[in-house]
């Protein structure tokens, strides 16, 4: 049984409590209770929600606060507790994307909930404490404007009728109005447009009724209101800043990767490029899952975990150590190596620039060693101050000498009896990846 069918049960087996005479009367009927377990399962292959960061007090709320209840809302196959409802307005849809499990061609139950259903059942969820929130997303029933305005209503009815101040995450539908974009950002935490494929020859062959454009204007939007709300609020005199916050936390979007053919030197530059257009809080990567018979998909037993794995740890490099895409790869490296982790395979690419003496590197050298983490960097500097450090130091400061042994000195000696040598550097930092390699899996959201 999915997982927001067993709230569903709950919600039923309560409701014959004595305690429990507020349960409402809708959910006893199968009907809704169908919708629930069609909609959730609908909404599994979306993957761009995850913590937000909102810390954003709505004014007014009476019920739930995004803050500190961290906001992976789902539930993990190995039993961590990810507590958002994630489900679909409809899955009913005018489009036909070929790597869809909703696609308008395929067989499969459809049906959509009303505005008034959904607020009920998100707002009994979290009574309960089941959720921490909302993340809603949707098929295109009828039109872009048709589907936003009742995801719009939604968010706004819990907002401003029943003051719920939980997590709100809505996906935008390319080619909404901008006013139902506005209207979406006054009432979520985030909003996200899901860019999908990394090219406009994919779409068009993939996903023909949607175009580059009418996923980056939404975007771009998006982007520009959060500012104008920045600003506003800046503008504001101190005592009054707390007035309607855009999208506190901010967009993001999902890419889908192994349906196209792109390989990751474009995947990871137009994620590049969406960070530093429209302030992106995150890139989703969601590993293709072959859920439809397509002969314009390639032919894949499962989804590529290892790549998508990969294309995180990238995108880690380029949002917090300091890299860039252009940086991770050449004309004769178009992908990332499988076999090493980009950090590594970037420093062996690079022999001229290690061994890096960490008494003297500066925190953006250090945060380029494989083994160095963000934090290990810092304590590295800090530590620095009070005397010199030695090698036998840097495990205590966090750093990983597995790794960093073939990379650093430090007062001029490697660790133990290491020395330069990056053949074997590569030999053994491979030999480590297939050993430590996880088992990859899909995880089960529900
Ligand atoms: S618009 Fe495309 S991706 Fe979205 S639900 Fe419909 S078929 Fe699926």
């Amino acid at each position: 049984m999915g997982k927001a069918m067993e709230m569903v049960s709950g919600l039923i087996a309560d409701s014959g409590k004595e305690s429990n005479r507020g349960v409402p009367a809708f959910i006893h009927r199968p009907d809704l209770v169908r919708k629930v377990a069609i909609l959730a399962e609908s909404a599994r292959y979306d993957v761009s929600c995850s913590s937000s960061g909102s810390k954003a007090v709505r004014q007014g709320a009476t019920l739930g606060a995004p803050a500190h209840s961290g906001i992976c809302h789902s539930w993990a196959a190995d039993g961590r507790c990810i507590s958002l409802l994630k489900i679909l307005y409809t899955n009913v849809c005018e489009y036909n994307c070929a790597y869809c499990v909703n696609r308008g061609d395929n067989d499969l139950p459809r049906t959509t909930f009303t505005v008034g259903q959904l607020v009920d059942l998100t707002l009994n969820f979290y009574r309960r404490n089941y959720i921490e929130g909302l993340f809603l997303s949707s098929a295109v029933c009828r039109n872009p404007d048709w589907t936003m305005e009742r995801m719009v209503r939604v968010a706004e009815d819990l907002r401003r009728v029943h003051g719920f101040g939980g997590y709100i995450h809505l996906k935008v539908i390319p080619g909404s109005a901008p006013e139902l974009i506005q209207r979406a950002g006054l009432a979520a935490d985030r909003l996200s447009v899901n860019i999908e494929l990394p090219s406009e020859a994919s779409l068009r062959s993939l996903a023909p009724q949607k175009t580059r454009d009418g996923v980056l204007l939404p975007m771009l939007r998006i982007s520009e209101m959060i500012g104008e709300a920045t600003q506003d609020r800046r503008r504001l005199p101190a005592r009054t800043a707390n007035g309607p916050v855009f999208a506190p936390a901010g967009q993001t979007t999902q890419l889908i990767v192994g349906a196209s053919p792109e390989p990751d030197r474009q995947i990871l530059r137009l994620a590049e490029a969406l960070y530093g257009r429209f302030g992106l809080k995150r890139v989703y990567y969601s590993g293709y899952v072959p859920v439809s018979r397509d002969n314009r998909l390639p032919a894949l037993s499962g989804p590529p975990l290892l790549r998508e794995h990969r294309l995180y740890q990238a995108d880690w490099l380029l949002r917090y150590y300091g890299f860039q895409s252009a940086e991770l790869f050449d004309d004769q490296h178009e992908w990332l190596d499988e076999q090493l982790d980009p950090k590594a395979a970037w420093a062996l690419r690079h022999p001229d620039l290690f061994p890096v003496e960490v008494n003297r590197a500066p925190l953006e050298q250090l945060l380029r060693i494989p083994g160095i983490g963000v934090r290990s960097a810092r304590r590295i500097i800090a530590a620095r101050r009070f005397g010199p450090l030695h090698p036998e130091d840097l495990k205590k400061l966090g750093v990983v000498m597995k790794r960093a042994r073939f990379f650093v000195t430090a007062g001029g000696k490697f660790w133990q009896s290491e020395t330069w040598n990056p053949a074997r550097a590569e030999t053994v930092l491979r030999g480590l990846e297939k050993r430590g390699a996880p088992r990859m899996k899909q995880l089960s959201f529900w």
